[in-house]
């Protein structure tokens, strides 16, 4: 956690953002300024009333990009770190306010979509429409934007670029970096930036990748642009697969994309998390699931490949009306996190996950690294319920591993933290960093993969580490995440 650097006091602070924006706009309530001032990083400790960190002074919302920019203003003029927050789905810290009388900047009002057009197959919308209601709408009119990400039904837009997520169906429609056409955004002191939709261009790098993927540490995201596409779930084709070991699983993904195949979902679990996710038909092994999606003449030759190349391999067929049972039911909503809550508190048990990437020949390397790395120095290993992983997003040259860790708590719950979920994370990050892959796939890297952002980066943290100097000179957004906080900043890691 950080002092604030505000000349301003908390008051001075609620008061200026009531005359900006007014009393409409600016929540000051107590459990709502606790609950702003954590993340899903926290859930366990959030779930027992914890909150340890800051509380922001305020959470406002402004209703239009003018009002973002105002409040961006007087930030930079006042020195008061600013954090942006869209549909609250973050896992990794991003939204932690650790910076002394922050304001919580919710984008949640900003609402509207602008525009559908179904000639130039794009839609723009404000930071704060949920992608579910987008969808629902698109669907309706047979178009998606092919984004499906496990958090849909509460993730909005503004969130979703500035995580630089994911969705189910990436193999197919890539991940957010691909949909997006074009995006507006508010940097700090007020500058707003359009930058227009095109097919694509040659005028100088891709300066939308300064924005998407910048986790509320470069700007407020205002505005979105997306791909649209046909939908048309008519020609879906469902696959399960059981085989023996979970590199068989990899190998049979890596033959598949690299022979030029884009079959939508594209995934392998370990028995141990397909026995959480497919209880009825695992059997103790790893379960390869595949969809062929597309115009029919498309999904046809994805299935037809999809059968062939399971010909040639040692497998048990698994009946495809399961498979699509349980891809309906895998969405996360407010009743699935009513659900954890509730037994989280009842049963002092809970799950996380971190997730990294790797090329194809280092994958079952490091699978296994990690999975025998916890086992043997894990010191609360006799605790963990489960540990496993999957590979959901497959690519060219590689694909991610989604490591899931649940345990029951023999801690205090203040402890949680520092004795589970922090060694754990650590040992998945070090040895994806060993293996030469990257350190996070999709989750951002909040504020607690900070430690080894330099690391990620190496010899071109220079580009990252001048983006933030160049475009937030003050140092006020949202502190602390993807940069640690200076030294003479922080007053206790996060
Ligand atoms: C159950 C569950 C399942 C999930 N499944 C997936 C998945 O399949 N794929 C995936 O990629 N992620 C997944 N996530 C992670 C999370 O949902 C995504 O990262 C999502 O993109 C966050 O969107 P949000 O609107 O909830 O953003 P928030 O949680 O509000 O914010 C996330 C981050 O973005 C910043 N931010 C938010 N809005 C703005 C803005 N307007 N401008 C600038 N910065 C902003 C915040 O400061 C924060 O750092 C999952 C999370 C949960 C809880």
């Amino acid at each position: 956690m950080a002092p604030s650097r505000s000349p301003l006091n908390r008051p001075s602070i609620v008061a200026a953002m009531t005359e900006l924006l007014g009393p409409h706009a600016v929540d000051t309530r107590d459990e709502q300024l606790k609950a702003a001032s954590v993340d899903r990083f926290k859930k366990y400790t959030a779930v027992h009333g914890i909150y340890d960190g800051p509380v922001p002074a305020a959470i406002v919302y402004p209703s239009s990009t003018a009002e973002v920019a105002a409040v961006l203003r007087f930030a930079a003029e006042n020195l008061v770190n600013v954090v942006p927050r869209t549909g609250r789905t973050a896992t990794e810290g991003g939204l932690e306010t650790v910076v002394e009388d922050s304001l919580v900047v919710d984008g949640s009002r900003m609402n509207k979509i602008l525009s559908i057009d179904p000639v130039d197959m794009m839609a723009t919308v404000q930071c704060g429409v949920g992608l579910q209601e987008l969808e629902d709408i698109l669907r309706a009119q047979g178009l998606t934007t092919g984004h499906s990400p496990q958090s849909k039904p509460l993730a909005q837009l503004g969130g979703l670029v500035a995580t630089r997520s994911i969705g189910q169906f990436s193999t197919l429609y890539g991940g957010i970096e691909d949909l997006v056409v074009g995006l507006e955004s508010v940097f700090p002191g007020g500058q707003v930036t359009r930058i227009k939709n095109v097919p694509r261009r040659a005028a100088g790098p891709d300066i939308r990748h300064i924005v998407i993927g910048s986790e509320g540490a470069l700007c407020f995201i205002t505005e979105v642009t997306v791909k649209l596409f046909r939908y048309q779930p008519e020609n879906n084709r469902y696959f399960g697969f059981l085989v023996d070991e979970f590199s068989d699983g990899i190998d049979a993904l890596r033959e598949l994309i690299t022979a030029g195949y884009r079959p939508s979902v594209c995934r392998v679990y370990s028995p141990e998390d397909a026995r959480q996710h497919f209880a009825q038909l695992y059997e103790g092994k790893n379960v390869v699931v595949l969809v062929a999606e597309g115009p029919k003449g498309i999904a046809d030759a994805t299935a037809a490949a999809i059968e062939d190349l399971f010909a040639g391999r040692p497998h048990q067929r698994v009946d495809s009306r399961l498979i699509q049972q349980w891809f309906e039911g895998l969405n996360w909503g407010q009743d699935k996190i009513d659900a954890e809550q509730a037994a989280m508190l009842e049963h002092h048990h809970l799950g996380y996950t971190t997730e990294v990437s790797v090329d194809w020949s280092r994958v079952a390397g490091l699978f296994d690294a990690v999975m025998s790395r916890i086992r043997r120095e894990f010191p609360r290993a006799g605790d963990l319920t489960m540990l496993g992983a999957h590979s959901s997003h497959s690519y060219q040259t590689g694909t991610n591993l989604y490591f899931v860790y649940d345990y029951t708590i023999n801690s205090s719950p203040r402890d949680e933290i520092e004795v589970y979920h922090k060694p754990l994370n650590a040992i998945i990050v070090e040895e994806a960093l060993r293996a030469g892959g990257s350190m996070v796939h999709h989750h951002g890297i909040g504020k607690y993969r900070t430690p080894w952002t330099q690391q990620e980066h190496g010899s071109a943290y220079y580009l990252l580490s001048t983006l933030k100097r160049a475009f937030d000179p003050q140092g006020v957004m949202n502190a602390g995440t993807i940069f640690p906080l200076e030294p003479r900043e922080s007053t206790s890691s996060p």
